[in-house]
């Protein structure tokens, strides 16, 4: 059996992401689809596009031990797109334009001499020597695969649509195929504070290794309820829902104990993995 938990980092470069000009978006949308595929994320980082800033933080998640490393941004055309020539340097390579690429660019301009390339489109086909560069069904920089140490690093596009198309068509089969975990999430209300229910929440995630529940005391949409997420994991689907069930179960007699009551958010089933 593949990796069942494995390390998973996501890095959103941008200044405008850390300066507040910009959501980050990105990070949100993958964790989502990550705990779907029955992994889960265990840092998000946001960075300027500064080369040293960059550099260290890739450099600490390989020295973390991380196994998949997912960074969005900073592989367009411009000086201040950094992440390809930043991988390059921690693998301790030089970079290449990659073939695969080029020809695939040159297949969608319908060009026939290379010497025509425009020098963006080579550059952003420039990547480490010892990279996989997967090709991006919806725009023009490539995904980046790259292993440093025991890290793979998957570098994608920052625009949000191609982002999501890149994750889709490589990321998610990569950890679909590694990481053979799913999960299943579900949202219950409870008629109570956090403060009293925490403390159940500490003892089932002892009683279920890998689970996650938390209050969502931010949504004020159900005025009296407090909506906790449930995430269960098991070796398949149906463990993880049969995980899931147990859980809630659990969670009620606890809260049935103390008078009061657990109830399905109704619409937030999601069938995940
Ligand atoms: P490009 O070829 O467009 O330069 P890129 O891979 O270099 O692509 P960036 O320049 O970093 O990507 O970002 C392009 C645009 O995508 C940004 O202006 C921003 O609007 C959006 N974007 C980037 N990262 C994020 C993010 N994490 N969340 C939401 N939007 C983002």
């Amino acid at each position: 059996m593949a990796n069942t938990t494995p390390l998973i980092e996501l890095f959103s470069i941008g200044t405008e992401l850390v300066y507040g000009q910009i959501h980050d978006t990105n990070s949100f949308w993958m964790a989502k689809e990550i705990v779907g595929l029955g992994a889960r994320v265990r840092r998000i980082t946001q960075l300027i596009d500064d080369r040293e800033e960059i550099k260290q933080a890739f450099q600490t998640a390989v020295d973390r031990e991380t196994d998949l490393a997912i960074c969005s941004g900073g592989l367009g055309p411009t000086p201040d797109d950094l992440t390809s020539e930043i991988l390059a340097e921690i693998a301790g390579v030089t970079s290449i334009p990659h073939e695969n690429v080029i020809e695939d660019y040159m297949k969608r301009r319908g060009s026939h001499n290379r010497e025509e390339m425009n020098p963006n489109l080579v550059r952003m086909a420039t990547a480490p020597t010892t990279a996989r560069c997967l090709l991006n069904p919806v725009g023009w920089a490539p995904c980046i695969a790259l292993d440093v140490e025991q890290t793979t690093f998957l570098a994608l596009p920052g625009p949000p649509r191609e982002m999501e198309a890149v994750f889709r068509r490589h990321v998610a089969p990569y950890i679909s195929d590694r990481y053979e975990q799913r999960s299943a999430t579900q949202r219950v209300l409870i008629n109570t504070h956090e403060s009293s229910v925490a403390p159940f929440f500490e003892e089932l995630k002892a009683e279920f290794p890998g689970s996650y529940m938390k209050g969502y005391i931010a949504d004020q949409s159900t005025p009296g309820w407090l909506p906790v997420d449930i995430v269960a994991v098991g070796e398949t689907s149906q463990e993880a829902h049969e995980t899931l069930q147990a859980i809630i179960d659990a969670l009620r007699k606890k809260v049935e104990q103390i008078g009061k009551t657990v109830t399905v958010s109704p619409g937030s089933i999601e069938e995940m993995g």
